[in-house]
């Protein structure tokens, strides 16, 4: 019988009635004719309240505990949707993750999926089961332990499913009905879109949009997987939501596809650094040690031998950044006069894989920012990406200026 993965995010599963609700919409594929693996979230807040008990035990945590304690709100979920389709006639059990097993890396709380054997679960689909409802988000590691996948890991539980049983789609339900050119808080023009390449929304993704967890795209464009967003509170037609899908399933695209922010970006300033070979690697080497995620860089015009190196990295890794500069200063790796750190700054990006072919977004763009008095602090770049630094307080302006002069609200 043809397959179909659906998941439910939090919000999606937050009380029973929301888990009757979703339950019905399993029904309705099942009784098309599909078998269906259903991938559930804890209900909504039920993560973030397990991880703030750990917290208040232990700072400094075990992490192999923190993933027994935090895993355990997908197994209510799992068990409650599975009972809830019984109670339909609807033949369903539910999986935890070592029972499929879910097999990843023994990387505690950050574990990467290696192995979905499928012939458990395919096993039970041979006996008349309809439903396997599998608990998202955790896995086993080859110690036995259990794991979990980073938070907003059960995405990427269900493309790994899709991928690993070769189903028609992979289906996310959650509580917007879609991927928008930006976000509708910011400007109400925002459109949502019915397509959208996997490379785009790699790239939303990364930048800050939360409707998917990253690894869970980058999965699904490795994998082909056609990967749907819906929202679980509306009727759904068979095209609703936005489809996620290769470049060449989108006939017309815009040229600047989307819109993405993040708030929490601080900018780093080395003053005066020494400018000799090896000198980058000096600087970056401790920082990446220290796990600080470093996006934007650029290195100043050097006077006399020195320069200034500017980086950004979020907000809250810049008192890891300062310690493993000042340490590394100590040690006399590298020297600098100052280190300054500005954490009024907004990260605003444009998107779309059209920018490959079409010059000049780069230049609109900054005409546009000008135009509104914005100035650019940094700007970094990639094949289909544009990305400036600014001011926070402009961060809205921003991204309302560019959504209305790339004609966002437009379709193509
Ligand atoms: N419940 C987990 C979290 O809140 C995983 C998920 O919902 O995707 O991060
Ligand atoms: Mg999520």
């Amino acid at each position: 019988m043809p397959l179909l993965v659906m998941k439910f995010g939090g919000t999606s599963v937050a009380n029973i009635d929301r888990i009757r609700r979703a339950a019905k919409r399993v029904g309705v594929e099942v009784a098309k004719g599909y078998d269906v693996i259903v991938i559930v979230s804890a209900m909504a807040g039920r993560t973030n309240e397990l991880v703030e008990w750990v917290e208040d035990i232990s700072p400094l945590y075990d992490a192999r505990e923190y993933d027994a304690v935090v895993s355990s709100g997908e197994v209510v979920t799992a068990g409650l949707m599975a009972l809830t389709l019984q109670e339909m006639d609807v033949p369903a059990r539910s999986w935890q993750g070592w029972q499929v097993p879910v097999l990843t890396t023994s990387a505690h709380s950050a574990a990467r999926i290696d192995e979905i054997p499928t012939d458990n679960i395919n096993a039970k689909f041979g006996e008349g089961m309809r439903v396997a409802v599998v608990a998202g988000f955790q896995g086993l590691s080859p110690e036995g332990r259990i794991t979990t996948l980073g938070r907003g890991g059960s995405d990427t539980t269900a493309v790994a499913f899709a991928a690993a049983f070769g189903a028609e789609r992979c289906d996310i339900y959650t509580d917007v009905d879609g991927v928008y050119t930006t976000d509708p808080r910011i400007t109400d023009k925002a459109r949502k879109l019915d397509r959208i390449a996997f490379e785009e929304m790699l790239e939303l993704a990364s930048l800050g949009a939360k409707v998917l967890q990253t690894r869970s795209v980058e999965l699904a464009m490795r994998y082909n997987v056609k990967l749907r967003v819906l929202s679980s509170f509306e009727e759904q037609s068979d095209d609703a939501g936005t489809l996620v899908c290769a470049e060449e399933e989108i006939v017309e695209s815009n040229v600047v596809n989307g819109i993405a922010y993040s708030r929490d970006e601080a900018k780093m300033t080395l003053i005066s650094v020494a400018d000799r070979p090896g000198i980058a690697a000096a600087i970056f080497m401790p920082l990446s040690e220290a796990g600080v995620n470093v996006d934007m860089i650029v290195q100043n015009i050097s006077e006399e031998g020195r320069t200034d190196m500017t980086f950004s990295c979020p907000t809250n890794q810049v008192k890891r950044a300062e310690q493993a500069l000042q340490e590394a200063k100590a040690r006399g790796e590298i020297n600098f006069h100052d280190l300054v750190a500005d954490t009024n700054v907004a990260k605003v990006s444009a998107v779309g894989i059209g920018m490959r072919s079409q010059s000049g977004v780069a230049a609109q763009m900054f005409k546009t920012l000008s135009d509104e008095g914005i100035n650019i602090k940094v700007i970094a770049t990639s094949e289909i990406k544009i990305s400036v630094l600014i001011d926070r307080k402009y961060m809205e302006l921003a991204v309302q200026a560019l959504h209305d002069a790339f004609e966002l609200d437009k379709a193509a």
